[in-house]
C-alpha cells in the first residue's frame, strides 16, 4: 500500500461518477460536497500483496505516528489510485479501506471519501516540513498467487520470428542454439552453452590483445553504496537509468558503469609517476534502465558486459596513449572484417562537470590526435559524456549498415572528484588524467552485430562447434570415433562432435549447416580404406577427400592464426 499524507487547513471533495463498475452505489446524501477543516488527509492506494489485517494494522500505526507529530485529530481517508501502478483488486481495496476506517475511528474522527468514484477535490496544505509525507506500507507473506498461472506466464518465451528478417541475429541465435530471452528478465540474455563459447571466445581474444598492450585486469562489485555514485556525479546526472536497491538501511546502486569501482582500486595504493601510464581493463557487467519498448534482442539490452578499460596517465602521455588506443581498436575491428565508416568527436554537453579550461584541453587533444591519424571525423556538438569529450567509432558491416561501437573518452573531472594522485619526479603530488574506453562496446551487442555481419558464419576459432563428423552408415561409426580421437589428440580443446544417427547423410549435412559449422567431415568405407576424410567446408557444396594429417595441419593453422 502506498500512502501520501497531507496536513491541510481544509479539504473539499465531491464524488462525480463511478470509476469502477463493481462498486456499490453511494447514497444520495453522500453525493454532495464534503468539507473538513484542520485534517490529516491520507491518500491511499491499496496494492497487490496487501492484506486486510496486516496492511490496516501498519496503516493505522503510520497514521497515528504522523498525526501525533502534526497534532491532527481529524483524518480524511481518501482512496487515490494514482499513487501506484500495482493496484490490488477493487474487492480487496474496498475491504482494506472499510477496515481502515473502522480501526482509525477508534482513535480519530474519520471521514472516508468514496472508493471507486471519480472525485473532484480542493485542499490547502499547511506549509510546515511535515505537511507532506509519503510512505510505503509493506506486508510480507500474504501474497496470493496462482502458481500455474505464473508458470504459464514464464513459459511464454518463444521467439516470435514472424516480423524478423531471415538474417536477424535472434533467428540465427535460435538456430545455432546460442541464447534466448525470457520475460522474467527483460533485456537480459540467457546464454546457452554454444553462445557462451562465443562470448568467452571474444573475451579471451581481447584478453590476449590487452596483455600485449600491457594492461592489467580487475573486477569490481556489482552493487555499491549510493555515496560512490554521488561522488562520481552519476547519481545526479544519470539517476533515471540506475537500478537501485537497499541493504542494512543504506541505498545502493547496481553499477551502470565500471569507472567508480575502478577508481577505488586506483586509490587503494599510493602511485608513483613510474607506474604511469597505468592501463586497467575490466570486463564489467553493468545494468542500465531502458524503456521496455526499445529493447530488441542483443542490440538493446538492460544487462550487458562492457569491455571497459581506464588508462591513468599524465597530460604529456595523453596523446600517445590515445594513438595506441586507436591502433588497437582498428586492429580488433579488422580481425572481424569490420571497416570504419567514420568517427565522431562529441564535445561538451550542457549537463557536465569539470572546468572549462579542462574541457578545452581535452577537446583539443582529441582533435589533434584525430588529425594526426588522418581519420575522417565529424563533430558532434554537445554530445560528450558529462565528465569529458569522446570519440565514437562508427563501423560498417557486410550489409553496409553502420553501427556505433567503441568509444574513447578523455576525463579530467573524475580524477578530480575522487582526488586521484601520483607522486611525480619532483616529489610533488599531481593529478593524473583518465581515459575511458571500450572497443567491442558491449559484448552482447557486438555478438549480435557479428552474427548478422557473418550471417552466423563465425570464424572457425570462434564457432561454437568447429568440426562435425558424420557417418555414412552405421558401419562407419568406429572409424568416425577414431578420426575424432586422432584430431582431438593433435588439437586439444577443439570443439568437435559427431552425428552418427541412422538418418540419411543429406539430412545430417542439413542439420550441420543450420548450425553453421565450419567443417563437416563425412566418413564412409572409401575414406576408411584410404585413411582420409571427405571434407565439406562451410559455404562450399564441394566435398573433397583429404588426408587426415593434412586436414589437422590446416585446421590448426587456421585456428591458431584466427583467420
Ligand atoms: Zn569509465
Amino acid at each position: 500500500m502506498k500512502i501520501l499524507t497531507l496536513h491541510v487547513d481544509y479539504i473539499n471533495f465531491k464524488p462525480l461518477k463511478k470509476a469502477l463498475k463493481n462498486v456499490a452505489d453511494i447514497e444520495d446524501k453522500h453525493k454532495k460536497s464534503v468539507n473538513v477543516k484542520e485534517a490529516l488527509v491520507v491518500l491511499t492506494a491499496v496494492e497487490k500483496g496487501d492484506s486486510v489485517d496486516k496492511s490496516v494494522k501498519e496503516l493505522v500505526k503510520n497514521v497515528k505516528d504522523i498525526a501525533k507529530q502534526v497534532k491532527a485529530k481529524n483524518i480524511v481517508l481518501y482512496p487515490y489510485a494514482h499513487l501506484s501502478n500495482n493496484l490490488s483488486s477493487s474487492d480487496l481495496a474496498g475491504k482494506v479501506l472499510n477496515e481502515a476506517e473502522k480501526e482509525l475511528g477508534k482513535h480519530f474522527k474519520v471521514t472516508k471519501a468514496p472508493f471507486g468514484y471519480y472525485k473532484e477535490f480542493e485542499l490547502k496544505v499547511k506549509g510546515h516540513p511535515l505537511s507532506e509525507l509519503s510512505r510505503e506500507i509493506r506486508v510480507e507473506g500474504d501474497e496470493k498467487y496462482d502458481y500455474k498461472q505464473l508458470l504459464r506466464e514464464i513459459s511464454k518465451s518463444k521467439l516470435d520470428s514472424s516480423k524478423l528478417k531471415d538474417n536477424d541475429h535472434r533467428i540465427i541465435g535460435q538456430e545455432m542454439d546460442l541464447f534466448s530471452f525470457n520475460g522474467v528478465a527483460p533485456g537480459m540474455v540467457f546464454w546457452h552453452n554454444n553462445g557462451l563459447i562465443v562470448y568467452e571466445g571474444l573475451k579471451n581474444f581481447m584478453g590476449e590483445e590487452l596483455k600485449k598492450e600491457g594492461y592489467q585486469e580487475v573486477k569490481t562489485p556489482q552493487i555499491m553504496d549510493k555515496k560512490l555514485w554521488q561522488i562520481s556525479g552519476h547519481w545526479e546526472k544519470y539517476k533515471e537509468n540506475i537500478f537501485s536497491t537497499s541493504y542494512d538501511k543504506r541505498d545502493f546502486a547496481v553499477k551502470p558503469m565500471n569507472c567508480p569501482g575502478g577508481l577505488l582500486i586506483y586509490k587503494s595504493r599510493p602511485k608513483s609517476y613510474k607506474e604511469l601510464p597505468l592501463r586497467v581493463a575490466e570486463l564489467g557487467l553493468v545494468h542500465r534502465i531502458e524503456l521496455s519498448g526499445v529493447l530488441g534482442g542483443l542490440f538493446r539490452v538492460i544487462q550487458f558486459t562492457q569491455d571497459d578499460a581506464h588508462i591513468y596517465c599524465t597530460e604529456k602521455q595523453m596523446a600517445e596513449e590515445l594513438i595506441k588506443l586507436m591502433d588497437l581498436t582498428l586492429r580488433i575491428y579488422k580481425k572481424f572484417g569490420l571497416k570504419i565508416d567514420h568517427i565522431e568527436l562529441s564535445t561538451r554537453p550542457k549537463k557536465r562537470i569539470g572546468s572549462d579550461k579542462d574541457w578545452d584541453i581535452a577537446e583539443k587533444t582529441l582533435e589533434k590526435v584525430l588529425k594526426l591519424k588522418k581519420v575522417p571525423y565529424k563533430i558532434n556538438k554537445g554530445d560528450g559524456a558529462f565528465y569529458g569529450p569522446k570519440i565514437d567509432y562508427h563501423i560498417k558491416d557486410s550489409l553496409d549498415r553502420t553501427w556505433q561501437l567503441g568509444t574513447i573518452q578523455l576525463d579530467f573531472a573524475m580524477p578530480e572528484r575522487f582526488d586521484l594522485g601520483y607522486i611525480d619526479r619532483d616529489n610533488k603530488r599531481k593529478r593524473p588524467v583518465m581515459v575511458h574506453r571500450t572497443i567491442y562496446g558491449s559484448l552482447e551487442r557486438f555478438i549480435g552485430i557479428l552474427l548478422e555481419h557473418t550471417n552466423g558464419r563465425l570464424p572457425t576459432w570462434l564457432a561454437p562447434i568447429q568440426v562435425r563428423v558424420l557417418s555414412f552408415t552405421d558401419k562407419n561409426e568406429k572409424y568416425g570415433v577414431k578420426v575424432i580421437e586422432k584430431i582431438t589428440k593433435e588439437i586439444p580443446g577443439l570443439r568437435i562432435d559427431a552425428d552418427f544417427k541412422t538418418i540419411t547423410v543429406q539430412s545430417k549435412v542439413k542439420d550441420a549447416e543450420l548450425m553453421k559449422i565450419p567443417y563437416i567431415l563425412v566418413v564412409g568405407g572409401k575414406e576408411e580404406k584410404a585413411g582420409t576424410v571427405a571434407v565439406r567446408k562451410r559455404g562450399n557444396s564441394k566435398i573433397q577427400a583429404v588426408k587426415i594429417d593434412k586436414f589437422i595441419k590446416d585446421l590448426k593453422k587456421e585456428i591458431d592464426e584466427k583467420t
